[in-house]
C-alpha cells in the first residue's frame, strides 16, 4: 500500500517494458562502404557513381568481422543495430535509479 508517488518506480517501469519493442537489436556498427565493381562498361566505372556496399562491422569470438549486408536489407538491419544503442542507454538510465535508490537506502540506514 503506497499512497507516496515513486516517479523514479515509474520511470524505470516504464523503461523496462520498453525493452520489448528492441528484441530484434543487433550487435556492432553499420557501415556504408563505396566501391567499384570492376565491370567496364558499368556506371561505376567512372569512379564516381560507385556501389554502396553495406556492412555490420562486430566481433563474433572476439574477432573483427565485417558482414555484408543485402542492400534491400540495409534499412531494416540499421534500424536494428540502432535498437542497441537504445538498448544501452535504458540500461544506463535504469542502473542510474537504481544507483540513487541504493544510496538513498544507505544514507537512511546511518541516522
Ligand atoms: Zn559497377
Amino acid at each position: 500500500m503506497k499512497s507516496l508517488r515513486e516517479p523514479d518506480l515509474e520511470l524505470r517501469g516504464k523503461l523496462i517494458r520498453s525493452l520489448g519493442s528492441l528484441r530484434e537489436m543487433l550487435p556492432g556498427s553499420f557501415v556504408e562502404r563505396k566501391r567499384a565493381c570492376g565491370r567496364p562498361n558499368c556506371h561505376c566505372a567512372d569512379g564516381k557513381r560507385l556501389h554502396s556496399q553495406f556492412q555490420i562491422s562486430v566481433l563474433i569470438d572476439g574477432k573483427p568481422k565485417a558482414l555484408n549486408i543485402p542492400a534491400d536489407l540495409a534499412e531494416k538491419v540499421r534500424q536494428k543495430i540502432e535498437m542497441r544503442r537504445r538498448f544501452d542507454a535504458v540500461a544506463a538510465t535504469i542502473c542510474n535509479v537504481n544507483l540513487k535508490r541504493f544510496i538513498k537506502e544507505k544514507e537512511e540506514r546511518q541516522v
